[in-house]
């Protein structure tokens, strides 16, 4: 009998829930401690309910761990770049990579996009659609029980007793504060920094330019010449996109001579690397992350040949822009190439490493270590954007610059901001298996040490009777005489 794609689909959920039973997948509870949230501290926050946040939050709820809540700014639905920002038509990642479902098969992409579409859509299927993801990511949350509380923004970050005080903004301005014992940053690609932005286009109104990260609509250039800054994937994505919604033509100018070709993720994808990056020496790290930022990320093969197919593309390789002004109402490009005009610059620049750029973040500046805080080069080596990285703790907190900012290593920074101290675990699908019991292996440690000398006095007072012997209290005293 044919069923519809729901029935399948809430077949595959009870699967799930079957298969999380049989592996044992939630353990039982934690002993209960005595006035247990004192302080109303909720154990662990998660700010960001994106692909990784999501699935910290079924990690922990697995492990036990009670007084979990979840935010994010975005309306719900829209976590993420996948249907805000993002532009390419399919994700760069292989299809076949696990990703939140951690190791239980009807929770995967592959299991969810069968019930829907069928084993052999899926055999068809060279990348999944972002839309696609971002339903599968949806129908996780919902299968796997992780509540978010949407529209709420993370400010600001204090100090406070036992744990940390958060300033929450909802979507019309109310803000109200919420305590934690430990504070998980799942934000994302430009979660530590933000859009980079040269200095010579911030001199252009803004009205002339516009970056990846903005979700908007870019039917308005139509009709218009476009220049791109960049060579690398944002770049073609930006490129199609244009194209396709008929922009007369598409310049895309790049410094490099050469369009990237190698993906470094597909080198990083093997336990070594990922499950052990972090317990490197300073100098290894810093010598791997070096060589991995040198790698820019390329284009889909299926988006370069999209681009290059439409007759308005033009690609200026080895042209780097030296300077931007507006002649005319138009973009005046001084290049290497010589000069160039046009109606509006899209930038595929990617993002940049500093705390400055997020308001949640500003205020911790001066209390947390980074990379030149704690490594001195050798001469040669010296790379000043790793410089500026966070130097994070293997659980991925953030280090104090000094003995009285012991307190921000109460926040972990699970997102691209981890990578020169734990490697790509962070930021995206690929190592996401490694990153996430990662940071919750050291969660579920920090909550128990933390509470280790309540849990002995929980184990003092114990006395749940398994066994009954079916005899009374005062008989057990006579047989004592007996024997
Ligand atoms: C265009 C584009 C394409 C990409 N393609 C791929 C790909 O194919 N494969 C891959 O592995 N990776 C890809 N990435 C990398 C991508 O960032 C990550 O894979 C993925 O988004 C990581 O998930 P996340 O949950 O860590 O971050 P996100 O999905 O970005 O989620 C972070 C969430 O945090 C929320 N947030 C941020 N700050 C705050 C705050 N202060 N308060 C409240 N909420 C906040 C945001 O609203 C967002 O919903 C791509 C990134 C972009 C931008």
């Amino acid at each position: 009998m044919k069923t519809t794609p729901d029935e399948r689909l809430r077949a595959l959920e009870l699967r799930a829930h079957d298969e999380m039973a049989r592996v044992e997948a939630f353990c039982a509870d934690w002993p209960k401690l005595v006035d247990e949230d004192r302080h109303g501290l909720h154990s662990v926050v998660i700010c960001g309910a994106g692909l990784s946040g999501l699935s910290i939050a079924f990690a922990l709820k697995r492990r036990g761990i009670r007084s979990v809540h979840v935010i994010d700014q975005s309306e719900e639905g829209r976590e993420g770049p996948w249907i805000t920002c993002a532009r390419m038509q399919t994700l760069r990642s292989p299809k076949y990579l696990s990703g939140p479902d951690l190791g239980i098969p009807s929770l995967t992409l592959r299991s969810w996009y069968e019930a829907l579409n069928g084993a052999d859509a899926w055999d068809a299927l060279d990348k999944i659609s972002r839309q696609d993801w971002m339903a599968y990511l949806t129908w996780f949350r919902g299968t796997v029980g992780i509540d978010v509380e949407n529209s709420t923004m993370l400010s600001s970050i204090d100090p406070a007793e036992g744990g940390l005080a958060l300033t929450l903004t909802k979507g019309d301005g109310a803000s109200r504060t919420m305590t934690c014992r430990h504070l998980v940053m799942a934000t994302g690609i430009d979660g530590c920094g933000g859009p980079r932005i040269p200095a010579m286009v911030r001199a252009l109104p803004k009205s002339a330019w516009t970056h990846s990260n903005e979700p908007i609509s870019i039917d308005f250039l139509g009709g218009r010449d476009v220049a791109i800054l960049g060579g690398g994937t944002s770049s073609f994505d930006w490129a199609v996109a244009a194209l396709e919604i008929g922009a007369r033509e598409v310049t895309m100018f790049a410094r490099s001579a050469d369009l990237p070709r190698t993906e470094v993720l597909a080198w990083t994808n093997f336990p070594g690397f990922l499950g052990h990056f972090a317990d490197l020496p300073d100098l290894e790290r810093w010598r791997f992350a070096h060589l991995y930022f040198n790698f820019k990320v390329p284009p889909t093969q299926e988006q370069y040949d999209r681009a290059c197919r439409h007759p308005g593309f033009i690609m200026q390789l080895g042209c780097g822009v030296r300077e931007l002004s507006m002649d005319g109402g138009k973009i005046r490009l001084t290049t290497a190439n010589g000069i160039f005009h046009a109606d509006h610059l899209l930038l595929g620049t990617g993002y940049e490493i500093n705390f400055a750029l997020r308001p949640e973040l500003v205020g911790l500046i001066e209390a947390t270590a980074v990379w030149k805080d704690r490594l001195q080069p050798p001469q040669g080596e010296e790379n000043a954007m790793l410089a500026g990285h966070p130097y994070l703790g293997p659980g991925f907190e953030l280090m104090p610059r000094h003995a009285e900012a012991g307190w921000v290593s109460r926040i972990h920074m699970f997102n691209a901001g981890a990578l020169a101290s734990l490697g790509p675990i962070s930021n995206g699908v690929t190592g996401l298996k490694y990153g996430v019991p990662r940071i919750v292996g050291a969660l579920v440690k920090a909550l128990f040490i933390e509470d280790s000398n309540r849990y002995l006095e929980a184990l003092a007072a114990y006395d749940e009777p398994h066994f009954d012997p079916g005899i009374d209290e005062d008989v057990t005293t006579s047989r004592e005489v007996l024997a």
